[in-house]
Protein backbone atom coordinates (compact mmCIF):
# COMPACT_ATOMS: atom_id res chain seq x y z
CA UNK A 1 0.00 0.00 0.00
CA UNK A 2 1.60 3.23 -0.95
CA UNK A 3 0.21 6.93 -0.51
CA UNK A 4 -1.38 7.20 -3.71
CA UNK A 5 -3.78 4.37 -2.85
CA UNK A 6 -4.86 6.01 0.48
CA UNK A 7 -6.02 9.26 -1.67
CA UNK A 8 -8.12 6.96 -4.53
CA UNK A 9 -9.56 4.67 -1.08
CA UNK A 10 -10.12 7.88 0.70
CA UNK A 11 -12.27 9.61 -2.31
CA UNK A 12 -15.76 9.45 -1.48
CA UNK A 13 -15.21 7.83 2.00
CA UNK A 14 -16.55 8.72 5.08
CA UNK A 15 -14.30 10.63 7.40
CA UNK A 16 -14.41 7.02 10.22
CA UNK A 17 -13.24 5.27 7.05
CA UNK A 18 -10.97 7.22 5.81
CA UNK A 19 -9.32 7.41 8.99
CA UNK A 20 -9.02 3.77 9.19
CA UNK A 21 -7.29 3.46 5.94
CA UNK A 22 -4.86 6.22 6.82
CA UNK A 23 -4.20 4.45 9.95
CA UNK A 24 -3.53 1.24 8.39
CA UNK A 25 -1.36 2.79 5.69
CA UNK A 26 0.34 4.16 8.79
CA UNK A 27 1.32 1.26 10.19
CA UNK A 28 2.42 0.25 6.96
CA UNK A 29 4.76 -3.28 6.32
CA UNK A 30 7.45 -2.85 8.74
CA UNK A 31 10.50 -0.45 7.60
CA UNK A 32 7.71 0.80 5.07
CA UNK A 33 9.12 4.00 3.38
CA UNK A 34 6.77 6.66 3.57
CA UNK A 35 4.59 4.83 6.04
CA UNK A 36 4.49 8.35 8.09
CA UNK A 37 1.10 9.68 6.96
CA UNK A 38 -1.34 11.78 8.82
CA UNK A 39 -1.50 10.48 12.53
CA UNK A 40 -4.74 8.27 13.24
CA UNK A 41 -7.88 9.64 15.04
CA UNK A 42 -6.88 7.74 18.16
CA UNK A 43 -3.43 8.05 20.00
CA UNK A 44 -0.45 6.83 17.58
CA UNK A 45 0.21 3.06 18.37
CA UNK A 46 2.80 2.17 20.79
CA UNK A 47 6.00 0.55 19.24
CA UNK A 48 5.57 -2.70 21.15
CA UNK A 49 8.50 -5.17 21.39
CA UNK A 50 6.63 -8.34 19.93
CA UNK A 51 3.59 -9.03 17.62
CA UNK A 52 2.52 -11.70 19.61
CA UNK A 53 2.87 -13.04 23.28
CA UNK A 54 1.06 -16.67 24.35
CA UNK A 55 1.60 -16.43 27.73
CA UNK A 56 1.58 -19.10 30.36
CA UNK A 57 1.62 -22.18 28.33
CA UNK A 58 3.14 -25.53 29.23
CA UNK A 59 5.75 -25.87 26.27
CA UNK A 60 7.10 -29.10 24.90
CA UNK A 61 10.15 -28.61 22.65
CA UNK A 62 11.57 -31.74 22.07
CA UNK A 63 14.57 -30.19 20.32
CA UNK A 64 15.79 -27.63 23.28
CA UNK A 65 14.25 -30.11 25.59
CA UNK A 66 11.88 -27.79 26.96
CA UNK A 67 8.78 -29.53 28.87
CA UNK A 68 7.60 -26.33 31.03
CA UNK A 69 5.65 -23.72 32.01
CA UNK A 70 7.43 -20.42 29.46
CA UNK A 71 5.67 -17.51 27.43
CA UNK A 72 6.33 -17.74 23.79
CA UNK A 73 6.63 -14.06 22.06
CA UNK A 74 6.69 -13.84 18.61
CA UNK A 75 7.86 -11.38 16.38
CA UNK A 76 8.11 -10.93 12.65
CA UNK A 77 7.06 -14.51 11.88
CA UNK A 78 9.57 -16.07 14.28
CA UNK A 79 10.03 -17.13 17.48
CA UNK A 80 11.40 -14.59 19.63
CA UNK A 81 11.94 -15.30 22.88
CA UNK A 82 10.74 -18.07 25.19
CA UNK A 83 10.97 -17.32 28.84
CA UNK A 84 9.06 -17.48 31.97
CA UNK A 85 7.58 -13.78 33.14
CA UNK A 86 7.50 -12.42 29.74
CA UNK A 87 5.33 -9.04 30.32
CA UNK A 88 1.95 -9.09 28.82
CA UNK A 89 2.60 -5.29 27.96
CA UNK A 90 5.14 -6.12 25.78
CA UNK A 91 3.16 -7.59 22.58
CA UNK A 92 0.39 -6.29 20.50
CA UNK A 93 -1.69 -9.30 21.17
CA UNK A 94 -0.94 -11.23 24.23
CA UNK A 95 -3.21 -14.37 24.16
CA UNK A 96 -3.52 -16.43 27.60
CA UNK A 97 -2.81 -20.35 26.92
CA UNK A 98 -2.59 -21.16 30.80
CA UNK A 99 -3.50 -24.78 31.02
CA UNK A 100 -2.78 -25.51 27.42
CA UNK A 101 0.11 -26.92 25.79
CA UNK A 102 3.00 -24.72 23.56
CA UNK A 103 4.54 -26.89 20.72
CA UNK A 104 5.99 -26.70 17.59
CA UNK A 105 3.55 -26.49 14.51
CA UNK A 106 3.02 -30.03 13.65
CA UNK A 107 4.17 -31.99 11.22
CA UNK A 108 2.36 -34.62 9.45
CA UNK A 109 5.26 -36.24 7.19
CA UNK A 110 2.31 -38.94 5.52
CA UNK A 111 -0.75 -37.12 3.27
CA UNK A 112 -2.04 -36.96 0.04
CA UNK A 113 -3.15 -33.66 -1.17
CA UNK A 114 -2.88 -33.36 -5.08
CA UNK A 115 -6.59 -32.92 -5.19
CA UNK A 116 -8.34 -32.15 -8.51
CA UNK A 117 -11.23 -33.62 -10.39
CA UNK A 118 -9.71 -36.85 -11.92
CA UNK A 119 -12.06 -40.20 -10.48
CA UNK A 120 -10.04 -42.64 -8.60
CA UNK A 121 -6.72 -40.79 -8.34
CA UNK A 122 -3.95 -39.60 -5.88
CA UNK A 123 -2.04 -37.31 -8.47
CA UNK A 124 -4.78 -34.48 -9.55
CA UNK A 125 -7.88 -36.71 -8.08
CA UNK A 126 -10.52 -37.79 -5.75
CA UNK A 127 -8.97 -39.58 -3.17
CA UNK A 128 -7.17 -36.21 -1.91
CA UNK A 129 -7.84 -33.93 -0.25
CA UNK A 130 -7.40 -30.07 -0.04
CA UNK A 131 -4.93 -29.77 2.91
CA UNK A 132 -5.86 -26.57 4.76
CA UNK A 133 -9.08 -27.90 5.42
CA UNK A 134 -7.44 -31.01 7.67
CA UNK A 135 -4.54 -29.47 8.73
CA UNK A 136 -4.81 -26.05 10.59
CA UNK A 137 -7.57 -27.29 13.14
CA UNK A 138 -5.07 -29.96 14.25
CA UNK A 139 -2.02 -28.15 14.61
CA UNK A 140 -0.42 -29.17 11.59
CA UNK A 141 1.13 -26.53 9.94
CA UNK A 142 3.77 -28.51 7.36
CA UNK A 143 2.72 -31.64 5.74
CA UNK A 144 4.78 -33.92 3.17
CA UNK A 145 2.52 -35.44 0.32
CA UNK A 146 3.80 -38.84 0.03
CA UNK A 147 4.28 -39.70 -3.88
CA UNK A 148 1.15 -38.64 -5.24
CA UNK A 149 2.97 -36.53 -8.02
CA UNK A 150 5.64 -38.21 -10.10
CA UNK A 151 8.28 -36.14 -12.19
CA UNK A 152 5.67 -35.70 -14.83
CA UNK A 153 3.18 -33.98 -12.94
CA UNK A 154 4.88 -32.11 -9.83
CA UNK A 155 4.84 -28.97 -11.67
CA UNK A 156 1.23 -29.13 -11.90
CA UNK A 157 0.83 -30.08 -8.03
CA UNK A 158 2.80 -27.26 -7.24
CA UNK A 159 1.10 -24.60 -9.38
CA UNK A 160 -2.24 -26.43 -8.04
CA UNK A 161 -1.77 -27.27 -4.81
CA UNK A 162 1.71 -26.37 -2.87
CA UNK A 163 1.45 -22.71 -4.19
CA UNK A 164 -1.71 -22.00 -3.44
CA UNK A 165 -1.86 -23.54 0.07
CA UNK A 166 -1.86 -21.75 3.68
CA UNK A 167 -0.42 -25.25 4.93
CA UNK A 168 3.22 -25.54 4.20
CA UNK A 169 3.31 -28.31 1.58
CA UNK A 170 6.44 -30.39 0.59
CA UNK A 171 6.53 -32.97 -1.52
CA UNK A 172 8.05 -36.83 -2.18
CA UNK A 173 8.13 -37.59 -6.05
CA UNK A 174 6.52 -41.08 -6.96
CA UNK A 175 9.00 -43.14 -8.49
CA UNK A 176 6.72 -43.43 -11.20
CA UNK A 177 6.69 -40.69 -13.44
CA UNK A 178 2.67 -40.30 -13.36
CA UNK A 179 2.54 -40.43 -9.62
CA UNK A 180 -0.11 -42.70 -8.00
CA UNK A 181 -3.00 -43.42 -9.12
CA UNK A 182 -5.71 -46.35 -9.85
CA UNK A 183 -5.52 -49.04 -12.05
CA UNK A 184 -1.60 -50.10 -13.39
CA UNK A 185 0.06 -47.06 -12.90
CA UNK A 186 2.52 -47.71 -9.99
CA UNK A 187 2.94 -50.93 -11.52
CA UNK A 188 4.62 -49.70 -14.98
CA UNK A 189 8.14 -50.54 -14.34
CA UNK A 190 8.80 -48.75 -18.01
CA UNK A 191 7.67 -45.08 -16.04
CA UNK A 192 10.08 -45.73 -13.07
CA UNK A 193 13.23 -43.33 -13.80
CA UNK A 194 15.59 -42.48 -11.29
CA UNK A 195 17.16 -40.23 -12.76
CA UNK A 196 14.81 -37.76 -14.12
CA UNK A 197 12.86 -38.31 -10.96
CA UNK A 198 16.36 -36.87 -8.78
CA UNK A 199 16.51 -33.85 -11.58
CA UNK A 200 12.93 -32.74 -10.94
CA UNK A 201 14.02 -32.90 -7.25
CA UNK A 202 17.36 -31.15 -7.70
CA UNK A 203 15.00 -28.15 -9.31
CA UNK A 204 12.81 -27.63 -6.47
CA UNK A 205 14.63 -28.21 -2.78
CA UNK A 206 13.56 -27.91 0.31
CA UNK A 207 10.06 -28.03 -1.50
CA UNK A 208 11.05 -31.39 -2.95
CA UNK A 209 11.88 -33.87 0.31
CA UNK A 210 12.23 -37.08 -0.81
CA UNK A 211 11.50 -40.09 -3.40
CA UNK A 212 8.54 -42.66 -2.94
CA UNK A 213 7.71 -45.91 -3.83
CA UNK A 214 4.53 -47.12 -3.17
CA UNK A 215 1.75 -49.74 -3.46
CA UNK A 216 4.31 -52.11 -5.58
CA UNK A 217 3.07 -55.59 -5.93
CA UNK A 218 5.60 -57.41 -8.40
CA UNK A 219 8.64 -59.30 -7.23
CA UNK A 220 11.53 -56.98 -8.58
CA UNK A 221 13.68 -54.66 -7.07
CA UNK A 222 13.45 -52.21 -9.08
CA UNK A 223 11.22 -49.72 -8.16
CA UNK A 224 13.36 -49.45 -4.82
CA UNK A 225 16.88 -49.48 -6.72
CA UNK A 226 15.48 -46.86 -9.08
CA UNK A 227 13.90 -44.68 -5.97
CA UNK A 228 17.42 -45.16 -4.13
CA UNK A 229 19.04 -43.48 -7.11
CA UNK A 230 16.85 -40.63 -7.53
CA UNK A 231 17.41 -40.21 -3.29
CA UNK A 232 21.28 -40.43 -4.40
CA UNK A 233 21.34 -37.57 -7.02
CA UNK A 234 19.30 -35.04 -4.91
CA UNK A 235 20.93 -36.15 -1.52
CA UNK A 236 17.35 -36.96 -0.39
CA UNK A 237 15.98 -39.45 1.58
CA UNK A 238 13.40 -42.04 0.52
CA UNK A 239 10.48 -43.58 1.89
CA UNK A 240 8.91 -47.02 1.53
CA UNK A 241 5.78 -48.03 1.55
CA UNK A 242 6.72 -51.78 0.73
CA UNK A 243 3.50 -52.88 -1.28
CA UNK A 244 2.34 -56.64 -1.79
CA UNK A 245 4.91 -59.02 0.22
CA UNK A 246 7.04 -60.85 -2.00
CA UNK A 247 9.51 -63.78 -1.02
CA UNK A 248 11.60 -62.83 -3.67
CA UNK A 249 12.17 -59.24 -1.64
CA UNK A 250 12.07 -59.64 1.62
CA UNK A 251 12.11 -57.61 4.24
CA UNK A 252 15.26 -58.03 6.08
CA UNK A 253 17.01 -58.10 3.15
CA UNK A 254 15.28 -54.46 2.52
CA UNK A 255 16.07 -52.76 5.76
CA UNK A 256 19.56 -54.37 6.01
CA UNK A 257 21.05 -54.04 2.74
CA UNK A 258 19.14 -51.77 0.42
CA UNK A 259 17.67 -48.68 2.55
CA UNK A 260 20.70 -45.85 3.12
CA UNK A 261 20.70 -44.36 6.64
CA UNK A 262 18.17 -41.83 6.61
CA UNK A 263 16.23 -43.94 4.43
CA UNK A 264 12.27 -44.13 5.74
CA UNK A 265 10.07 -46.99 6.21
CA UNK A 266 6.49 -46.28 6.21
CA UNK A 267 3.32 -48.51 7.44
CA UNK A 268 5.68 -49.62 10.24
CA UNK A 269 2.40 -50.73 12.04
CA UNK A 270 0.73 -52.70 9.20
CA UNK A 271 1.71 -55.80 9.66
CA UNK A 272 1.58 -57.43 5.88
CA UNK A 273 5.02 -57.56 4.82
CA UNK A 274 6.91 -59.35 7.47
CA UNK A 275 7.57 -56.18 10.42
CA UNK A 276 5.73 -58.57 13.13
CA UNK A 277 7.34 -61.95 13.68
CA UNK A 278 4.29 -64.43 13.24
CA UNK A 279 5.72 -66.31 16.67
CA UNK A 280 6.09 -63.58 19.07
CA UNK A 281 4.19 -60.70 17.67
CA UNK A 282 7.28 -58.64 18.36
CA UNK A 283 9.18 -56.79 15.65
CA UNK A 284 10.38 -58.75 12.64
CA UNK A 285 13.78 -60.31 12.47
CA UNK A 286 14.80 -56.91 9.97
CA UNK A 287 12.83 -54.45 11.78
CA UNK A 288 15.84 -53.67 15.12
CA UNK A 289 18.61 -54.13 12.12
CA UNK A 290 16.83 -51.31 9.96
CA UNK A 291 16.70 -49.10 13.28
CA UNK A 292 20.08 -49.72 14.27
CA UNK A 293 21.23 -48.86 10.93
CA UNK A 294 19.38 -45.94 10.63
CA UNK A 295 16.47 -46.54 8.96
CA UNK A 296 13.81 -44.14 10.12
CA UNK A 297 10.34 -45.84 10.96
CA UNK A 298 6.95 -44.05 10.35
CA UNK A 299 3.35 -44.37 11.34
CA UNK A 300 1.69 -43.66 8.06
CA UNK A 301 -2.13 -44.62 9.53
CA UNK A 302 -4.14 -44.62 6.50
CA UNK A 303 -6.93 -46.96 6.01
CA UNK A 304 -5.85 -50.28 6.57
CA UNK A 305 -1.99 -49.69 7.34
CA UNK A 306 -2.61 -49.04 11.32
CA UNK A 307 -3.08 -52.53 13.41
CA UNK A 308 -3.42 -52.11 17.52
CA UNK A 309 -2.47 -55.99 16.95
CA UNK A 310 0.44 -54.93 15.42
CA UNK A 311 1.56 -51.61 17.35
CA UNK A 312 0.74 -53.01 20.71
CA UNK A 313 3.31 -55.82 20.51
CA UNK A 314 6.28 -54.11 18.85
CA UNK A 315 5.70 -51.15 21.12
CA UNK A 316 5.81 -53.32 24.09
CA UNK A 317 8.89 -54.49 22.56
CA UNK A 318 10.00 -51.16 22.40
CA UNK A 319 9.60 -50.80 18.55
CA UNK A 320 8.62 -47.07 19.19
CA UNK A 321 7.86 -44.60 15.89
CA UNK A 322 9.78 -42.22 14.70
CA UNK A 323 7.46 -40.35 13.41
CA UNK A 324 3.22 -40.57 13.62
CA UNK A 325 1.95 -39.23 10.39
CA UNK A 326 -1.69 -40.04 9.30
CA UNK A 327 -1.85 -41.01 5.60
CA UNK A 328 -5.08 -39.08 5.17
CA UNK A 329 -7.22 -39.41 1.56
CA UNK A 330 -10.69 -39.67 0.92
CA UNK A 331 -11.05 -42.77 1.70
CA UNK A 332 -9.65 -43.36 5.37
CA UNK A 333 -10.55 -39.55 6.88
CA UNK A 334 -13.84 -41.14 8.43
CA UNK A 335 -12.44 -44.41 9.77
CA UNK A 336 -10.54 -44.97 11.95
CA UNK A 337 -8.00 -43.06 10.99
CA UNK A 338 -10.10 -39.10 11.63
CA UNK A 339 -6.71 -37.10 12.22
CA UNK A 340 -3.17 -36.17 13.10
CA UNK A 341 -4.55 -35.66 16.53
CA UNK A 342 -6.49 -38.47 16.94
CA UNK A 343 -3.53 -40.81 15.38
CA UNK A 344 -1.49 -38.96 18.48
CA UNK A 345 -4.34 -39.75 20.59
CA UNK A 346 -3.62 -43.91 20.03
CA UNK A 347 0.15 -43.54 20.84
CA UNK A 348 -1.22 -41.78 24.36
CA UNK A 349 -3.18 -44.86 24.86
CA UNK A 350 -0.87 -47.33 24.08
CA UNK A 351 1.53 -46.04 27.04
CA UNK A 352 3.51 -43.23 25.24
CA UNK A 353 4.50 -39.83 27.08
CA UNK A 354 3.20 -37.10 25.46
CA UNK A 355 6.15 -35.44 24.77
CA UNK A 356 7.37 -38.32 22.82
CA UNK A 357 4.32 -37.85 21.14
CA UNK A 358 4.91 -34.37 20.49
CA UNK A 359 8.69 -35.37 19.25
CA UNK A 360 7.34 -37.65 16.68
CA UNK A 361 5.04 -34.71 15.49
CA UNK A 362 7.42 -31.93 15.49
CA UNK A 363 11.37 -32.75 15.29
CA UNK A 364 11.51 -36.16 14.21
CA UNK A 365 9.60 -35.81 10.78
CA UNK A 366 11.56 -32.43 10.68
CA UNK A 367 15.05 -34.32 10.72
CA UNK A 368 13.44 -36.96 8.64
CA UNK A 369 13.05 -35.02 5.73
CA UNK A 370 16.08 -32.53 6.35
CA UNK A 371 13.78 -29.03 7.23
CA UNK A 372 15.84 -28.53 10.36
CA UNK A 373 14.68 -25.48 10.15
CA UNK A 374 11.39 -26.41 11.04
CA UNK A 375 9.67 -28.26 14.08
CA UNK A 376 11.07 -26.57 17.15
CA UNK A 377 11.05 -23.16 19.07
CA UNK A 378 14.60 -21.77 19.14
CA UNK A 379 14.67 -18.09 19.03
CA UNK A 380 15.12 -16.57 15.84
CA UNK A 381 12.74 -20.45 13.92
CA UNK A 382 10.06 -19.91 12.09
CA UNK A 383 7.20 -18.93 14.11
CA UNK A 384 5.08 -22.59 13.62
CA UNK A 385 3.01 -23.16 16.86
CA UNK A 386 0.41 -25.61 18.07
CA UNK A 387 -1.87 -24.90 21.16
CA UNK A 388 -2.97 -28.38 22.83
CA UNK A 389 -5.26 -29.47 25.31
CA UNK A 390 -5.72 -32.42 26.49
CA UNK A 391 -9.02 -33.46 27.87
CA UNK A 392 -9.16 -36.38 29.92
CA UNK A 393 -12.27 -39.03 30.19
CA UNK A 394 -13.15 -42.53 28.41
CA UNK A 395 -12.55 -42.73 24.68
CA UNK A 396 -12.35 -44.90 21.88
CA UNK A 397 -9.70 -45.52 19.10
CA UNK A 398 -10.57 -46.98 15.84
CA UNK A 399 -7.72 -48.89 13.76
CA UNK A 400 -7.63 -49.82 10.13
CA UNK A 401 -9.09 -53.23 11.12
CA UNK A 402 -12.16 -51.36 12.88
CA UNK A 403 -11.42 -52.57 15.98
CA UNK A 404 -11.38 -50.48 18.98
CA UNK A 405 -8.92 -49.01 21.74
CA UNK A 406 -9.97 -47.71 24.83
CA UNK A 407 -8.16 -44.08 25.91
CA UNK A 408 -8.30 -41.66 28.73
CA UNK A 409 -6.50 -38.75 26.63
CA UNK A 410 -7.98 -36.66 23.69
CA UNK A 411 -5.84 -33.89 22.14
CA UNK A 412 -7.57 -31.05 20.56
CA UNK A 413 -5.62 -28.36 19.11
CA UNK A 414 -6.83 -24.75 20.68
CA UNK A 415 -4.76 -22.42 18.26
CA UNK A 416 -2.39 -22.62 15.36
CA UNK A 417 -0.06 -20.56 14.46
CA UNK A 418 1.93 -20.50 10.98
CA UNK A 419 4.47 -17.69 10.30
CA UNK A 420 3.90 -16.07 13.04
CA UNK A 421 -0.10 -15.40 12.67
CA UNK A 422 -2.80 -16.94 13.89
CA UNK A 423 -4.41 -19.05 11.10
CA UNK A 424 -7.27 -21.21 13.60
CA UNK A 425 -8.53 -20.17 16.81
CA UNK A 426 -11.24 -22.40 18.15
CA UNK A 427 -12.45 -20.94 20.98
CA UNK A 428 -11.66 -17.23 19.78
CA UNK A 429 -8.63 -16.99 22.53
CA UNK A 430 -7.67 -14.54 19.86
CA UNK A 431 -10.50 -12.55 19.19
CA UNK A 432 -11.94 -9.39 21.02
CA UNK A 433 -15.30 -9.02 22.58
CA UNK A 434 -18.24 -9.10 19.52
CA UNK A 435 -19.95 -6.36 21.41
CA UNK A 436 -16.82 -3.96 22.29
CA UNK A 437 -14.56 -1.31 20.28
CA UNK A 438 -11.92 -3.36 18.24
CA UNK A 439 -8.93 -2.94 20.47
CA UNK A 440 -5.32 -1.46 19.74
CA UNK A 441 -4.17 -4.93 19.11
CA UNK A 442 -6.99 -5.01 16.39
CA UNK A 443 -5.87 -2.59 14.53
CA UNK A 444 -2.54 -3.69 14.18
CA UNK A 445 -4.14 -6.93 13.56
CA UNK A 446 -1.90 -7.49 10.09
CA UNK A 447 1.26 -8.53 12.52
CA UNK A 448 -0.41 -11.31 14.80
CA UNK A 449 -2.84 -12.71 12.30
CA UNK A 450 -3.90 -13.67 9.25
CA UNK A 451 -7.87 -14.45 10.68
CA UNK A 452 -11.03 -12.40 9.91
CA UNK A 453 -10.53 -9.08 12.03
CA UNK A 454 -13.19 -7.23 13.19
CA UNK A 455 -15.59 -5.50 11.12
CA UNK A 456 -14.90 -2.02 10.59
CA UNK A 457 -11.31 -2.42 10.97
CA UNK A 458 -11.06 -4.90 7.18
CA UNK A 459 -9.13 -3.15 4.45
CA UNK A 460 -10.38 -0.01 3.38
CA UNK A 461 -13.08 0.43 -0.12
CA UNK A 462 -12.73 0.85 -3.42
CA UNK A 463 -14.34 4.26 -4.55
CA UNK A 464 -16.87 2.42 -6.47
CA UNK A 465 -17.53 0.08 -2.80
CA UNK A 466 -17.28 3.61 -0.67
CA UNK A 467 -20.11 5.19 -2.94
CA UNK A 468 -22.19 2.32 -2.90
CA UNK A 469 -21.91 2.55 1.11
CA UNK A 470 -22.34 5.91 1.19
CA UNK A 471 -25.86 5.25 0.41
CA UNK A 472 -27.08 3.49 3.44
CA UNK A 473 -26.21 4.41 6.91
CA UNK A 474 -23.73 3.47 8.78
CA UNK A 475 -24.12 -0.19 10.47
CA UNK A 476 -25.78 -0.69 13.57
CA UNK A 477 -22.94 -1.55 16.73
CA UNK A 478 -23.70 -2.84 19.72
CA UNK A 479 -21.59 -0.35 21.44
CA UNK A 480 -21.32 3.64 22.32
CA UNK A 481 -17.57 4.67 22.08
CA UNK A 482 -17.36 7.94 24.82
CA UNK A 483 -14.17 10.35 24.39
CA UNK A 484 -11.73 8.50 25.71
CA UNK A 485 -12.54 5.25 23.30
CA UNK A 486 -14.34 2.90 25.93
CA UNK A 487 -16.89 1.02 24.67
CA UNK A 488 -20.75 0.74 26.54
CA UNK A 489 -22.79 -2.18 25.51
CA UNK A 490 -25.71 -0.56 24.12
CA UNK A 491 -29.59 -2.45 26.02
CA UNK A 492 -30.38 -3.88 22.62
CA UNK A 493 -26.97 -5.75 22.53
CA UNK A 494 -27.35 -7.09 26.01
CA UNK A 495 -27.89 -10.65 25.67
CA UNK A 496 -31.04 -12.13 28.00
CA UNK A 497 -29.65 -14.64 30.97
CA UNK A 498 -29.36 -18.66 29.90
CA UNK A 499 -32.65 -20.03 30.28
CA UNK A 500 -34.59 -16.62 30.60
CA UNK A 501 -37.72 -16.35 28.58
CA UNK A 502 -37.73 -14.94 25.69
CA UNK A 503 -41.25 -13.21 24.42
CA UNK A 504 -42.90 -14.58 21.72
CA UNK A 505 -45.01 -12.05 19.73
CA UNK A 506 -48.70 -13.24 19.52
CA UNK A 507 -49.06 -14.15 15.72
CA UNK A 508 -51.19 -16.23 14.31
CA UNK A 509 -49.56 -19.43 12.09
CA UNK A 510 -49.61 -18.40 8.05
CA UNK A 511 -52.64 -19.88 6.30
CA UNK A 512 -52.12 -22.90 4.57
CA UNK A 513 -52.28 -21.60 1.01
CA UNK A 514 -52.08 -24.36 -0.96
CA UNK A 515 -53.86 -27.67 0.92
CA UNK A 516 -55.82 -28.87 -1.66
CA UNK A 517 -52.80 -28.86 -4.67
CA UNK A 518 -54.27 -30.59 -8.02
CA UNK A 519 -54.05 -34.63 -8.17
CA UNK A 520 -50.80 -34.38 -11.08
CA UNK A 521 -48.70 -31.83 -8.97
CA UNK A 522 -45.25 -31.53 -7.77
CA UNK A 523 -44.54 -32.34 -4.83
CA UNK A 524 -47.10 -34.35 -3.72
CA UNK A 525 -50.28 -33.04 -1.64
CA UNK A 526 -49.30 -32.98 2.21
CA UNK A 527 -51.05 -35.73 4.13
ZN1 LIG B 1 0.22 -42.96 1.38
Amino acid sequence: MNSKFVVRACAGLSLAACTFATQLVAQGPPNAAGSSAAPAANAPMEEKQYDLLLKGGHVIDPKNNVDAVRDVAIKDGKIAKVAVGIPATSAIKTVNVTGLYVTPGLIDMHVHVFWGLTKDDYAGGDWAIMPDGFTLRDGVTTVVDAGSAGWRNFETFKERVIDRSQTRVLAELNIVGAGMGSGQIEQNKEDMDGEKTGEMALKYPGIVVGVKSAHFTGPEWLPYDQAIKAGTIAHIPVMIDYGSRRPERPLDQLLENKLRPGDIYTHMYGGNRGEQDSETGGPGKGMWEGRKRGIYFDVGHGQSSFLFSVAVPLIKAGFIPDSISTDIHTDNLNEGLKDQLTTADKFLAMGLPLKEVIAEMTWHPAVEVQQVQLGHLTEGAIADVAVLNVHHGDYGFVDGAGSVLKGHERIECELTVKDGKFVYDLNGRSAPPWDQPPGPAEKQAKKWTALRIPTGLQRPMNPQQAARAARFPPRWQPYTVDGSGKGTVKAAAKLAPQGAKTAKPDVPPPAATWSKPPADSWPPARK
